[in-house]
């Protein structure tokens, strides 16, 4: 294989979609796979739909996903520009480059000649394409005299460059991922090349930057497909045959149902982000939560999205995988045709598994600026407890505050039918015993609070068994929750003591 070089080619015309985030991952994993180079070239040739913070917020995107790129505006590269924008003085060289050779001519139809054409068609009840078959009728290079033609030129009227697109020519291409594709020219339009104002148009920029920046494998999302048998024609009329790079369309990602295009209004109809960041939309003032502000861990989505499509082809169950390991298992071969449906759950699962592997310490500093926040001080080992003792349950990294934060006053209420059921004198004279024990004693860990606890009531000749849900209740209101052990060492001895009595206060009266 030819040194493997692939590149990411946003537009940045609004918010990254999801989507590109995979079309990026696939592309670096396959970089990084071969030893290949991974470049981001930034595609902002459509000057009207250009946003302004669109190209940072896809570097921020990437970075916080850990997808670098080799060569790309901010590194730079032995191909720079990597922004088009940057690059415009090439395009129109090779755009002549095909009238020259006869591939491409100069139109002069205007716009609003184009329209009535369009117009006439419509009320026959067909649709005008500028081809092969309509070409001959209108106004080009191709129909007018030569000196006309500079005349024109010469004059400054203005004209695009159109690809001649051959007649009569099945246009094959192998795309990796689809297999073969074999589409007649006829079904394709003399697409402009460069436009009137001397810009190219994506396909010709597209192409021109693939091959001059040496790219050996094209891997985009499904719906550039019906663009490749043109860029193939270019490549072609370039005379690039033997520098085409392979191609490789990856499948749709579908709503969460199964059917149609996952679009933004997916994720804003059933609450979940399809950015990867927030994106804020200047122009309709809205800001939209991205999968960072929603709690999710890079390594988490990376794991969601590489699956999305792709399947490691061992037969395995196995799901979870590094950075590194999709690394070493990737390839295109194992990309599948079919749509990818976009189940937000299972990244809610890849997430909730990233987190369990996070060490305690990782949320210490968001847990104590939550306690900070609430006036709560607390020592590191106490917070570094509870941390241990809810981040096996959890999702999202806030959800450790909002299990803790109950726990850390005194209960509101009780849940009624359990002290119906668990209230009565043996029950009080236990936890009562209990918090006596407690008031009196050195500061109890989980282990010591056990043995505590047993000794207090087995005195009273109580089994233990009998009052342990009530214990629960009076400390926290619920009737299942946390390790109670440990709520009894991260709460303390007094706090402990305090609270049994207060419950014992509010419970109903016994004899
Ligand atoms: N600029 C195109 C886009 O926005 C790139 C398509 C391609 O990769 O060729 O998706």
């Amino acid at each position: 294989m030819k040194e493997v070089r692939v590149r990411f080619a946003p537009s940045p015309t609004g918010s990254l979609h999801i989507g590109g985030v995979r079309t990026a991952l696939y592309n670096y994993l396959f970089a990084k796979k071969h030893n290949g180079k991974f470049i981001i070239r930034i595609e902002d040739t459509d000057q009207q739909r250009f946003v302004a913070h669109a190209e940072n917020y896809i570097y921020e995107s990437l970075n916080w996903l850990g997808i670098q790129a080799d060569e790309s505006v901010p590194f730079g590269g032995p191909f720079a520009p990597y922004k088009q924008s940057e690059r415009m003085e090439l395009y129109g060289k090779y755009a002549s480059e095909l009238v020259e050779k006869g591939l491409a001519y100069y139109a002069f139809d205007s716009v609003e000649e184009l329209d009535a054409i369009r117009e006439k068609m419509k009320e026959e009840k067909s649709a005008f394409q500028y081809n092969g078959a309509t070409r001959g009728q209108m106004k080009n290079s191709l129909t007018l005299r030569p000196n006309d033609v500079q005349a024109k030129i010469d004059s400054g009227d203005p004209f695009v460059i159109r690809l001649k697109v051959p007649k009569n020519q099945e246009v094959k291409l192998n795309d990796l991922v689809r297999g073969w594709v074999s589409v007649h020219s006829s079904t394709i339009d003399d697409k402009v090349l460069l436009k009137s104002d001397g810009m190219p148009t994506y396909h010709l920029a597209n192409v021109v930057d693939d091959y001059l920046m040496k790219i050996s494998h094209v891997i985009r999302g499904e719906e550039w497909l019906p663009s490749a048998p043109l860029h193939v024609l270019l490549y072609q009329s370039f005379g690039w045959e033997n520098e085409m790079p392979q191609f490789a369309h990856l499948p749709l990602l579908l709503k969460p149902e199964g059917e149609g295009k996952l679009s933004k209004r997916d994720g804003e109809l059933l609450g979940f982000p399809v950015f990867p960041l927030e994106w804020t939309d200047e122009t309709r003032g809205t800001t939209i939560k991205g999968f960072r502000e929603e709690g999710y861990l890079p390594e988490a989505l990376i794991n969601f999205l590489a699956l999305l499509g792709w399947h490691p082809g061992t037969g395995e169950e196995k799901e979870i995988f590094s950075m590194e390991e999709l690394v070493e298992s990737f390839s295109l071969e194992h990309i599948g045709k079919a749509g990818a449906r976009f189940d937000i759950q299972k990244a809610r699962w890849f997430n909730h598994h990233y987190m369990k592997e996070k060490a305690d310490e990782w949320f210490l500093e968001d847990f104590q600026w939550h306690c900070r926040v609430h006036g709560i001080e607390m020592s590191d080992s106490i917070a570094l407890k509870w941390i241990h003792l809810v981040k096996d349950r959890i999702t999202f990294a806030k959800e450790i505050w909002e299990t803790v934060s109950p726990i850390l006053s005194e209960p509101v209420d009780y849940e009624p039918e359990v002290v119906a059921a668990k209230w009565n004198v043996e029950a009080r004279n236990g936890i009562l015993a209990f918090a006596d024990v407690l008031e009196v004693s050195a500061p109890v860990d989980a282990v010591s609070a056990k043995e505590m606890l047993n000794q207090s009531v087995e005195n009273l000749g109580i089994k233990p068994g009998k009052i342990i849900q009530i214990l629960r209740i009076a400390l926290t209101g619920k009737g299942s929750g946390l390790d109670l052990m440990t709520t009894i060492e991260c709460l303390g001895n007094q706090e402990i003591s305090r609270r049994i009595r207060l419950a014992i206060e509010k419970f109903p009266k016994i004899d």
